[in-house]
């Protein structure tokens, strides 16, 4: 037994010993086992973390490559628009004047290859430059919008417009067979621009001069071409407005002598040889007593007394107007008062004025001054304008109200030839309309000429405006005009314009 419990004891023990010896290592497997656990779960959460941050940090790299193709994308459009903008105009969106060349050269390559003719066209858009003084640079771009809409309107998809500067555009017409193929395209375009419209609200009249060349024919490369238009367009500018020529062999000539007409003119203001002839007007009733028309006569050293229909317009065109003008009014004032003083009753003495000498900024002191200088009372001087002077913008409405605060009468010439508007006529200090002489001359024999005239009379009384007869030769016409109750009369029947001396007579006359 003792054997037995010993051994067992022993076993006991030794189970315990052997316990000892075991657990020993096993507690510090354990141990190091839960610390490796722990350690493992740490870098667990490590890693976790950095897994979080590397999937934030993939995310803002995702971002960032977004961002990055976008602004690439952006660059792509910028330089896409950059190179667009090398070759349009921004405000019209026609190519510009180096993409133009390039068609051009394309353009003529391609007829040469087919045979076939092409026509270089310039436009000039006439007194642009006033639009824009007058009433403002928006209406100004407004204009050249428009102008380029018609442009594009008038032509075949094939054919080419640009805009080169300015106010000056440019077409090509491609695939012609004769050179007046370009007419209907020209004629096209003068026309519409030619119509009055209503832009940022302002009513704008201009219009278009062209220049055209034609390939083969007139050149055979870009360089000729454009110079031949452009000669062809400064024919088109010096002979008129609103109109068109094709280069001629004798374009050089003419230029040339608009160049001198220019150069004479000049030399004419200074050497005083602009004179005044007078051409009565009889009113009835007299109540405006009777007033003498001024009209411009050019004493020239060479070919004698020139007709204002033959230099007005360059002038106006070269801003001599106002300088010839001023000369104008000055002496008319002048000799209205002597007219006064030599007890020749108390004429009215009527001026002539151009619409360019109303945008001059001096033009109401000009004015003023000829009156303080001759002495001549302002209720004798009547200023005739034209109707174009009626549709521009609030700057020359207050000239003329100034003037006419002053005592200046205003009438308006040639009216029923231009674009007078009825609405105009109601807010303007306007006096008295002058009938054109185109409807007196045929309103016995027209029927229609006869209703505008009736018409007009009507419409002016209404609004307590006088009216005066332009061009009245017969006798016929005068009584019928005074039937109609027109309240003055002015042509060849009364008397043609004569010198100051002559009308001296006349006012005298009973
Ligand atoms: P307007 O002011 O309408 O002048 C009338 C024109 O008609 C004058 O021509 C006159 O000679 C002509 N005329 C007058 N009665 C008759 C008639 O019974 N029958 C016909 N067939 N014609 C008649 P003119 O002197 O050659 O002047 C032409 C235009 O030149 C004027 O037309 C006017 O617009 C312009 N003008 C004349 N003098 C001046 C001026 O000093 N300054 C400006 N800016 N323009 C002027
Ligand atoms: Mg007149
Ligand atoms: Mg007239």
């Amino acid at each position: 037994m003792m054997v037995a419990k010993t051994s067992s004891s022993i076993a006991a023990n030794e189970d315990d010993v052997w316990r000892d010896d075991e657990a020993a290592p096993q507690n510090e497997l354990v141990e190091s086992l839960r610390a490796r656990i722990s350690e493992l779960e740490d870098q667990l959460a490590r890693f976790e973390e950095n897994a979080a941050d590397i999937v934030a940090m993939a995310d803002e790299l995702g971002a960032a490559k977004h961002r990055l193709e976008q602004t690439l994308e952006t660059a792509e459009e910028y330089r896409r628009q950059a190179e667009e903008l090398a070759r349009v105009d921004p405000l019209t969106l026609l190519p510009n004047r180096r993409e133009f060349e390039n068609a051009l050269e394309r353009a003529l390559t391609a007829a040469e290859r087919r045979g076939s003719m092409a026509a270089l066209l310039l436009f000039d858009l006439d007194r642009f430059k006033s639009v824009n003084d007058t009433y403002g640079h928006p209406v100004g771009d407004a204009l050249l919008k428009f102008f380029a809409n018609s442009i594009k309107a008038a032509i075949r998809e094939t054919d080419h417009a640009a805009r080169l500067g300015g106010d000056e555009f440019a077409v090509i017409l491609t695939d012609m067979e004769r050179p007046e193929q370009a007419l209907c395209v020209v004629q096209r375009i003068i026309r519409t621009f030619g119509e009055p419209v209503v832009l940022d609200g302002t009513l704008v009249k201009t219009g278009t001069s062209a220049g055209i060349s034609v390939f083969p024919r007139d050149g055979r490369d870009t360089e000729d071409l454009m110079q031949k238009s452009d000669k062809a367009l400064y024919a088109a500018k010096s002979q008129g407005r609103g109109t068109y020529r094709f280069f001629a062999r004798d374009i050089d000539e003419r230029a040339k002598a608009a160049h001198t007409l220019d150069s004479n003119l000049r030399l004419a203001i200074v050497r005083d040889e602009f004179v005044l002839h007078y051409q009565p007007q009889e009113t009835v009733g007299g109540a405006r007593g009777r007033c003498a028309e001024a009209l411009i006569r050019w004493r020239h050293p060479t070919e004698g007394l020139v007709p204002p229909g033959d230099f007005i317009q360059a002038a106006e065109e070269s801003g001599l107007i106002h300088d010839i003008g001023r000369q104008v009014l000055r002496k008319a004032c002048r000799q209205c008062a002597e007219w006064q003083n030599d007890a020749h009753g108390y004429p009215t003495v009527a001026v002539n004025i151009s619409p360019v000498q109303f945008e001059a900024p001096d033009f109401a002191d000009s004015v003023r001054s000829a009156l303080a200088e001759s002495g001549l009372a302002a209720d004798r001087l009547e200023l005739e304008i034209t109707e174009t002077v009626m549709i521009r913008d609030m700057a020359v409405f207050e000239k003329l109200d100034e003037l006419h605060a002053l005592g200046i009468r205003f009438a308006v010439d040639d009216f029923g030839t231009g674009y007078s508007s009825l609405a105009y006529l109601k807010k303007l200090p306007v006096d008295i309309l002058k009938i054109d002489k185109h409807f007196v001359s045929s309103f016995l024999e027209e029927k229609a000429d006869y209703s505008i005239v009736g018409a007009i009379l009507k419409m002016a009384h209404s609004l307590d405006i006088g009216v005066i007869a332009e061009g009245v030769e017969t006798d016929a016409q005068a009584e019928a005009l005074r039937d109609l109750r027109c309240d003055g009369l002015q042509g060849f029947l009364l008397g043609r314009p004569m010198p100051a001396d002559r009308m001296s007579a006349w006012l005298t006359a009973d």
